[in-house]
């Protein structure tokens, strides 16, 4: 567990919004020399039998794992959990209440699409959905490529389904405190996924973190596919900072749409804590 470096411990399957089922991200996980693993869809665990016995099968270290959506301070902030009971019952329940907005969320962005004259974007993301109770952005994005509406996803979240642009419709996720409280109620421990991606400011970012680390959150992710060489330095700050634990993933969710591959980043700086060392207990 010290010795290791290429954890890769975020990315999603079919249960979520990525594109390829929990047995072959597996695979291509220890095909890419992944040494410890974990699948984290979206408000979810519904994925992790199947990634426990594909990585059983094939000898991969495996952590239990989700990614839980929270509002902070009016953003959409991601907290992912590692080495859950992936059967606690206050987990399942707060991931389930979670998830419960979808649905009516994905016809209201639907409708707003309509307004600019895009028409059954609902039905068309539906297409893309292997969870009927997680209808996300990234389905939306994938039926709009379809349509012709926008050339790739990432266009789509320039152009649509983002705040101040059409199709885009707030809501209101689980609070931080809840999010991390279900974690580590459920032996698991809680890591502030990709912060550099959020639009804090350094006062807000400061709550965060201040928050986060006072409700029990151990972890940040330092290494992620939407950090630079920037958020790597400054994220590896903040662990010695706030006493946190540092995080690495690649958070992929298809080959078509992905840049970083599973197993793929930089390692962690020498001068952090692997978030792998406070849970060699809970490895599978
Ligand atoms: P949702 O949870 O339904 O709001 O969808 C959020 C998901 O949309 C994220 O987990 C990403 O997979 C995807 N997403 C958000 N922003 C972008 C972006 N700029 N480019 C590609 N995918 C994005
Ligand atoms: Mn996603
Ligand atoms: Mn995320
Ligand atoms: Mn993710």
């Amino acid at each position: 567990m010290n010795t290791l470096t290429n954890a890769d411990l975020h990315c999603h399957s079919v249960i979520s919004d990525g594109t390829l089922a929990p047995e072959v991200l597996a695979q291509r996980a220890k095909a890419n020399g992944v040494e410890l693993w974990a699948l984290t869809d979206h408000d979810e665990l519904g994925g992790q039998d199947r990634a426990i016995e594909a990585a059983r099968q094939i000898g991969l270290p495996y952590l239990t794992g989700t990614e839980i959506s929270v509002t902070f301070a009016g953003v959409t902030v991601h907290i992912v959990g590692l080495g859950m009971d992936h059967q606690n019952t206050a987990l399942l329940d707060g991931l389930r209440a979670t998830r419960g907005g979808r649905e009516a969320r994905a016809r209201e962005m639907s409708d707003d699409l309509a307004r600019v004259g895009i028409k059954g974007v609902y039905e068309g993301a539906l297409k893309y959905v292997g969870n009927p109770e997680l209808i996300s952005r990234s389905h939306f994005a994938r039926y709009l490529v379809e349509a012709g509406v926008c050339k790739d996803v990432s266009e789509v979240f320039r152009k649509y389904i983002t705040e101040g642009k059409p199709g885009y419709v707030p809501h209101r996720w689980a609070n931080l405190r809840d999010a991390v409280g279900w974690i580590t109620g459920a032996g698991g421990v809680a890591v502030i996924a990709h912060p550099g991606r959020y639009k804090f400011t350094p006062s807000e970012e400061y709550a965060l973190f201040s928050e986060f680390k006072a409700h029990g959150g151990q972890g940040v992710e330092v290494m992620t596919g939407a950090h630079g060489q920037a958020d790597y330095a400054k994220y590896a700050g903040f662990c010695q900072e706030f006493g946190l634990a540092a995080s690495r993933g690649s958070d992929f969710h298809s080959p078509e749409e992905s840049h970083t591959d599973l197993g793929q980043l930089p390692d962690l700086p020498g001068s952090v804590t692997p978030v792998w060392t406070l849970l060699a207990s809970r490895v599978l």
